[in-house]
């Protein structure tokens, strides 16, 4: 039984000078992946070197990541307060995750909802819960839930808020009950954790057998992604992201996990007006600079539409009995 708080929410810190993005140090410890995540492969080559990111590819499997990565430690100093409200969310974070609750919302509705044709609400972890969002969206719709995060404010800002259940760090370090769960969601995680492969196992301990795990990530073998090159926004340039995926190299993941993938999808976001001219002016100045005027003159920045750019794939997977 959850105890609703209602208490009263205040507005993340506010930042205002380009110091207080949350970027690692140029000279932060980095390690040398020497096999490959997935596949064990120790064979790469560099992949869309353009982009400055040092990203290579398994020639085995196909699995992209950063070839030399940030340690765990260094990579999850990156969660502050600063990295949900911040000017420079094409390179790292969000503008303001608060502020995009409502969209977050209806995202999430729309998301359980798909997760519900294949499951019967029960009790739901949220890995990667952030502010507690989807957890409470779940909350609403009859889930158990359950969070966990590697950030201290987000874990803190979700008990707070709700008094949730929630866990602070990576999934597999918890210690989480076998077969407990009936759903665990994912979403925009497993590009940003050091062993991905580990949670996605670890996901399949924690599911009954026929719960359902779903996960949505970049989708490096999207035709946006490809078109984009070097300047595809699911890259960032601040080391947050450190494994590429496509639909054949999770496919694989989570069949080698005992799960069998039961639906592949592509998937949007409801976004403002803003964020969207945001994005846009990401990859065309040009265009969004005008559009960007007219927004502001006609004050629509915070009608909000749904909108699916097509490189960001949802796997839903089923445990295997
Ligand atoms: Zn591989």
């Amino acid at each position: 039984m959850t105890i609703r708080l209602h208490l009263p929410y205040e507005e993340l810190p506010m930042v205002e000078t380009l110091s207080a993005v949350p970027h690692l140090a140029e000279d932060v410890s980095r390690r040398l992946i020497s096999a490959c995540n997935l596949c064990g492969g120790t064979t790469t080559a560099p992949y869309c070197p353009q982009n400055g990111r040092g990203l290579v590819q398994c020639v085995s499997c196909g699995l992209v990541y950063v070839g030399q990565q940030p340690d765990a430690e260094a990579l999850y100093t990156l969660y502050s307060a600063n990295y949900f409200k911040n000017d420079h969310s094409g390179e790292v974070g969000y503008t303001n995750y608060a502020a995009d609750e409502p969209n977050i919302r209806k995202t999430a509705h729309k998301r359980l909802a798909h997760i519900e044709r294949f499951v019967p609400r029960g009790r739901l972890l949220d890995v990667g819960c952030a502010l507690g969002f989807v957890m409470d969206v779940a909350h609403e719709r009859g889930w158990q839930v359950e969070g966990l995060d590697v950030s201290q404010f987000a874990i803190e800002t979700v008990k707070t808020r709700w008094g949730y259940t929630t866990y602070h760090g990576s999934l597999t370090e918890q210690n989480l009950p076998s077969a407990a769960y009936d759903a665990i969601t994912m979403y925009d995680v497993i590009e940003h954790v050091p062993d991905p492969r580990a949670y996605v196992q670890e996901a399949a301990r924690l599911l009954r057998a026929g719960g359902i795990c779903e996960l949505a990530t970049p989708d490096i073998g999207s035709l946006p992604a490809r078109l984009t090159g070097k300047r595809w926004i699911g890259y960032k340039l601040a080391d947050e992201h450190v494994y590429y995926f496509s639909v054949a190299t999770l496919t694989r993941m989570f069949n080698d996990a005992g799960f069998d993938v039961v639906y592949v999808r592509h998937v949007g976001k409801h976004v403002t007006l803003r964020l969207f001219l945001d994005r846009l002016g990401f990859y065309v100045p040009l265009l969004a600079r005008p559009l960007q005027g007219l927004e502001q003159r006609l004050q629509l920045s915070q009608r909000s539409f749904y909108v699916n750019p097509l490189d960001i794939v949802a796997i839903t997977a089923r445990r295997r009995s």
